[in-house]
């Protein structure tokens, strides 16, 4: 019952630094309180795991301190993880943005990582819960003094001298995610950054809740924007609210209250598009010319919003300060969210324990000896594709080579 190094939450990062430490010759124990080691390694990327991201950058994850994750990204990287798939044989491609895939399934990326932790010897003890942790200091022959760890579990009580916290964020309770990062923090009075969900669609309930109901399913390249932030990708209506890439990307950076933008045309210069169209076509209803830049339903609601007094007008029968008025709104229309689905459905927690407390090489606790936290327990957080599993590998990894 006594290991070099306990990890608590055998997710992407715990296994990763199991695996590491193990490689060692350090004996390493994984605790993990679900019935099932990596379950969000099972459901991610839609089933086939976006791994890891060929544009691997600190300005790709939301932090207090934006530097914290250099030192980690750097000593492993994507290409690291990539040898490492590729070692197993695993088939991967790349999708936009070098974004990395498994071809087949997430399936393998689970496996793989699961019989590294065998070959090197790493203990996984499943349906473990852990109930209490003391921190307690013990005399050596040579009078050092040498902290261990001590757990007391619904399976018994484990002793080491390390202990790694890596039982991520709060996102998808579902899948068995808690609050045990926090609360160990709290216990060893290491500050943590207030978490929200991020990664996650929004919500409304003023007028454009049943306009987005009635759009559900329907998708728009936009740029998706924040006063201070904006995506080029698509977004989905649904009947909740606004989901798909540019929606979840804007919500790590969206606080309530905040007003998001949509430009609905972001490849073209729609004013100069009308201006001709006026002159070519002077005999078309504004709903036809839109049709062509937009899906259908989406201009039947924006008729409704924008220019239900002109909808039976020719384009050429309409002033140029309305038209002009018109393409600003589609350009720029403002919608207040009344939130977002929040953890239920965030792939991601923003926030956690504060990186000032902890060592970015090591992910040591400043003031705790032998106490790490790891992943997305961390006040680190990635964009959409790949970045936050990079983030898991990499925190798990530099914590591995010292534990
Ligand atoms: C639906 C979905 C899809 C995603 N897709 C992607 C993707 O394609 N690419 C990407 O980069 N990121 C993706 N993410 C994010 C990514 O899964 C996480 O950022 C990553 O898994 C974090 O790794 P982690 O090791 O910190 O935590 P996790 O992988 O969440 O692992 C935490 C582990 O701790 C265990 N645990 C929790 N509480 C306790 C406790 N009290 N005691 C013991 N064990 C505990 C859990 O059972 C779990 O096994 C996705 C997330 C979701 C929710």
């Amino acid at each position: 019952m006594m290991f070099d190094v306990i990890i608590v939450g055998g997710g992407a990062s715990g296994l990763l630094c199991a695996i590491t430490s193990a490689q060692r010759g350090r004996r390493v124990l994984v605790l993990d309180s679900s019935n099932k080691v990596g379950k969000k390694i099972l459901m991610s990327g839609g089933g086939r795991c976006n791994f890891t991201n060929l544009n691997i950058k600190a300005d790709n994850f939301l932090s207090n301190n934006p530097h914290f994750c250099k030192s980690a990204l750097s000593r492993y990287t994507q290409w690291d993880f990539i040898a490492l798939v590729e070692k197993y044989g695993i088939a991967y491609e790349e999708r936009k943005h070098g974004q990395l895939f498994c071809k087949n399934s997430a399936k393998e990326i689970l496996a793989m990582l699961l019989k590294e932790c065998e070959l090197a010897g790493v203990q996984i003890r499943k349906n473990c819960k852990v109930n209490s942790i003391t921190a307690a200091s013990e005399e050596l022959a040579e009078k050092e003094a040498e902290t261990y760890f001590h757990l007391d579990t619904n399976s018994g009580v484990f002793k080491s001298s390390n202990l790694v916290i890596a039982t991520g964020g709060l996102s998808i309770p579902k899948m068995g995610a808690t609050n045990f990062a926090y609360k160990v923090a709290k216990q060893f009075n290491i500050p943590v950054v207030t978490t929200r969900a991020g990664l996650v669609p929004f919500t409304f309930s003023d007028q454009f809740k049943t306009i987005f109901e009635r759009l559900s399913g329907v998708s728009q390249e936009v740029i998706f924007s924040t006063e201070k932030k904006q995506f080029q990708e698509s977004i989905l209506f649904t009947h909740r609210g606004i989901s798909g890439p540019a929606a979840l990307q804007l919500s790590s950076y969206w606080n309530i209250g905040d007003s998001i933008y949509i430009n609905l045309f972001p490849n073209n210069d729609i004013a100069l598009l009308i201006n001709k169209a006026k002159k070519d076509s002077p005999k078309l209803f504004l709903r036809n010319f839109f049709s062509k830049q937009l899906a259908k339903k989406l201009v039947q609601e924006l008729e409704q919003l924008f220019w239900l007094d002109w909808r039976d007008k020719y384009i050429t029968d309409i002033p140029d300060k309305i038209l002009n008025s018109i393409t600003m709104n589609l350009s720029k229309w403002e919608l207040k969210p009344s939130g977002t689905e929040g953890y239920r459905t965030a792939e991601v927690t923003m926030g956690g324990v504060d990186t000032d407390s902890l060592s970015s090489k090591t992910m040591e606790s400043e003031t705790q000896n032998g106490l790490y936290f790891i992943g997305e327990a961390i006040d680190v957080s990635g964009h959409l594709g790949g970045y936050n599993f990079q983030w898991a590998w990499s925190s798990g990894y530099v914590a591995g080579l010292v534990v």
